[in-house]
This record gives C-alpha cells, sequence and structure tokens, in this order.
C-alpha cells in the first residue's frame, strides 16, 4: 500500500472500531492492516477469502473481528480462534488483547499461510495448529478461558466444539452474519447437553451499512451430559439438536 493510502485506510480502521466502541492505538491498526495487505498478497495464489477490495475487507473482516473484543471477560488470559481460515478474527484479536492466542484450521494451507502472518507480524502470543477442534479437545481439555468461532458452522456445533475445550467459567463468543431463531435455539438445547448456559444474543450492524451481524454467548458451568469431543464429523453432521 502507498503512504498515503495506508493513512487513509489507519484513520477509517481507527473511527470504525471507534464507533463499535473499541479504541485501538494506532500500531495496533498498522499491524492490523499489515495482516489484511498480507492475505490479500497471498490471496493471489491461495484462495483465502473472497474479500479483496481494501475498503471492504477492513470492515468485513478487521472490524468485524476486533469488536468481539467487547465480548472477552476481563481477565481472560488465553482463547482459541476455532476455524481461523486467514486468520479471522484470530490475529485482529491477538493483536488487540495481548492474550495468548490459538489459531486453529482444519486446513493445512490455510495454517501454513496463518503461521507465515504470524511470523512476518512478530506475534509472539500467537499458536497456529493445523488440527480439528474435535481433536484439540482430546490433547487440550478445559485449556481455555475463551472460544471464539466466526462463520464456522451451525450454532449447535460450534458449541459441542467449544464445550470440552472451554476452562470451567470460560465463555464461547459466537460470531456469525444472521443466526435465525431455530439455529439459535438448537445451539441452546445443544448447550443444555454440553455444560454450556446462553447467556446473550445480539445484534448489531456494521459500519457503512456492510451489514447485520449476530453474537451469541455462552458459558461454561457444568459438566457435559456425554461424552466429548464425540468423533471426528458428528458434530457437524449429527448436531445434538
Ligand atoms: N473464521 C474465518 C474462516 C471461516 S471459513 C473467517 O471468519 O473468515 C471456516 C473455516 O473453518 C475453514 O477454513 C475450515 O477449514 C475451518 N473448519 C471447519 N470445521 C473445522 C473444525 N472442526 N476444526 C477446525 N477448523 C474447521
Amino acid at each position: 500500500m502507498e503512504a498515503l493510502e495506508q493513512n487513509l485506510y489507519l484513520s477509517h480502521l481507527l473511527e470504525e472500531a471507534v464507533s463499535l466502541g473499541i479504541g485501538l492505538s494506532e500500531d495496533q491498526a498498522a499491524a492490523m492492516l499489515k495482516h489484511l495487505s498480507l492475505v490479500i498478497e497471498v490471496n493471489k495464489r491461495v484462495n483465502l477469502t473472497r474479500i479483496t477490495d481494501v475498503d471492504e475487507a477492513i470492515t468485513l473482516h478487521i472490524v468485524d473481528s476486533v469488536v468481539l473484543r467487547r465480548y472477552f471477560p476481563s481477565g481472560a488470559q488465553s482463547f482459541l480462534d476455532i476455524g481461523t481460515g486467514a486468520g479471522f478474527p484470530g490475529i485482529p484479536l491477538a493483536i488487540a488483547t495481548g492474550a495468548k492466542a490459538t489459531l486453529i484450521d482444519a486446513t493445512r494451507k490455510k495454517c501454513d499461510a496463518v503461521a507465515s502472518f504470524v511470523a512476518e507480524l512478530g506475534l509472539e502470543n500467537c499458536t497456529v495448529i493445523n488440527m480439528r477442534a474435535e481433536e484439540l479437545a482430546k490433547v487440550s481439555p478445559a485449556f481455555f478461558d475463551v472460544v471464539v468461532a466466526r462463520a464456522v458452522a451451525a450454532g449447535a456445533t460450534i458449541v459441542e466444539y467449544a464445550a470440552p475445550l472451554l476452562a470451567q467459567g470460560g465463555q464461547l463468543i459466537l460470531a456469525k452474519g444472521r443466526i435465525a431463531d431455530e439455529e439459535a435455539a438448537a445451539a441452546i438445547k445443544a448447550g443444555e447437553i454440553c455444560g454450556l448456559e446462553n447467556v446473550s444474543r445480539e445484534t448489531f450492524d456494521l459500519p457503512k451499512d456492510r451489514g447485520m451481524r449476530t453474537v451469541m454467548i455462552f458459558k461454561k458451568v457444568g459438566e457435559p451430559k456425554i461424552k466429548l469431543p464425540r468423533n471426528v464429523g458428528m458434530a457437524q453432521h449429527h448436531p445434538l439438536a
């Protein structure tokens, strides 16, 4: 990006984040823009995103990611991003919170790309792992203060993925474009089976009329009524509700 453009993008990002209640330092915003420019560059060779217009991507990728900081409980030390794709929301959230971040994705080429972004940005608080959520739950159970997932799967599926990975009292931040009433009800029911209680369901509009977003928050309050994780693919293909 040219210097002039870079400044313009920086002020767009800072303004849009503030409009959603998120204050960022210029250094944080610059690091997020650098991530985005790396994504756009690598996307020419490896399919990571269909959003390639920078102005649009600032809202739809960066702002849509950092806004989730609002839902981090104070004192959260660690978070897991399930299905990070090109590093969203994991990388902007790692920059914004400074918490210890674990970014996982089932697709190796996406993980390779995200690992290269993390190295290039010098983000020492980020670990990238090429693994499915169901497999990570076997090796790192009850490990994370926060689990985030944006646009990864149906609500009930995400709830089941998150349950064994969350520490007791930890929170799942489930972010999607729209969550229909039936999907929300199924996620809540799956939560009851998995020991997660639904705390809130909120919708808001992104800046520049770039769409509506829904965030559901669940808290780990008990033990699951079934043995988790179930075998790989079960949560996706045979959800609990
Ligand atoms: N969160 C990103 C990417 C969404 S695409 C964003 O909002 O831009 C969904 C991603 O989830 C894909 O990259 C896919 O590989 C990954 N994924 C789907 N199921 C998964 C699972 N069970 N474990 C880990 N990653 C998964």
